[in-house]
Parts: structure tokens; sequence; C-alpha cells
């Protein structure tokens, strides 16, 4: 018994510096990585500047990565998002899912003002309208956006 507690008090022992060192590297990897998280953030905003001709082309694999393609890719995922569904239904619903112009039935939801001009009433109730395929384009059309 006591043999077999001097073993196990080894092999403790032995697992204890296992898991200092461990933690001594765990330590080490934290420091660097934290160093390294921010030369990512760094690089990040170096290559999120508007002005930057490198901006956009990691995330929309574009040659011409400018302020419109963020414009598009903030779009992209705000209409994916649990607000805008929320405004888009509340706006359908009010508009009783049909078109302010000519009254045909439809779920396209127009931004009055322009999404990518008034980005504080993207979820203004009052800047939604319900608009058939024709009359949506025709707006778009009118509005050039
Ligand atoms: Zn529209
Ligand atoms: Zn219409």
């Amino acid at each position: 018994m006591p043999n077999f507690g001097f073993k196990h008090s080894k092999k403790t022992i032995r697992k204890m510096l296992k898991d200092r060192k461990e933690k001594k590297n765990a330590f080490y990897g934290k420091k660097h990585s934290k160093e390294a998280k921010r030369k990512m953030r760094k690089n990040h905003t170096d290559v999120s500047g508007k002005n930057n001709p490198m901006y956009g082309v990691q995330l929309f694999g574009k040659k011409n990565g400018n302020w419109k393609g963020g414009i598009t890719y903030t779009q992209r995922f705000f209409k994916k998002s649990y607000v805008y569904k929320k405004w888009r239904e509340a706006i359908l619903k009010r508009d009783n899912h049909s078109c302010q112009k000519c009254g045909k039935k439809s779920n396209i939801v127009h931004h009055i003002l322009s999404f990518k001009d008034y980005p504080k009433l993207r979820l203004d109730i009052f800047n939604g309208q319900v608009l058939c395929e024709e009359h949506h384009k025709e707006k778009h059309r009118k509005e050039n956006t």
C-alpha cells in the first residue's frame, strides 16, 4: 500500500508537472494569441477602410470591392435578420399583402426611403410599403436605386 501510495503520488506529481507545463504553455499561448489577435484586428481595420483598394475583396470575392459592395453585404445580412423579418411581416399585414399603387396581391416590401441612405429608417414601420413586382421595379427605376 505505501508503495502504491508512493507510486501514486509520483504519478500525481508527474501529472501536476505536466499540468503546470501545459498551463504555462497555455499562458504563453494566450499571450501569443492576444498579440496575434491585436495584429489581426489591426490588419482587419486596415483592409476594411473604405479607401483601401483591398476593401471587400476577401468578403465578396470581387475585384472591385468598394463602398457599394459593403452596402450589398450589409443588406444581404440584414435581410436575413429576425428584426427585418418582423418589420416586413408587420408591413405586409398593415398593407394587407397588396400593392399600395394598384392593389395587386404581393409580398414585396419596399423601403420608401432607401435602405442605403437612411439606415436609421430601415426598421421604421412608416418607411415600408407593399408593392407589386411591376410597381416595385418602377419605383427603383425612377429613384435609380
Ligand atoms: Zn424596393
Ligand atoms: Zn402595383
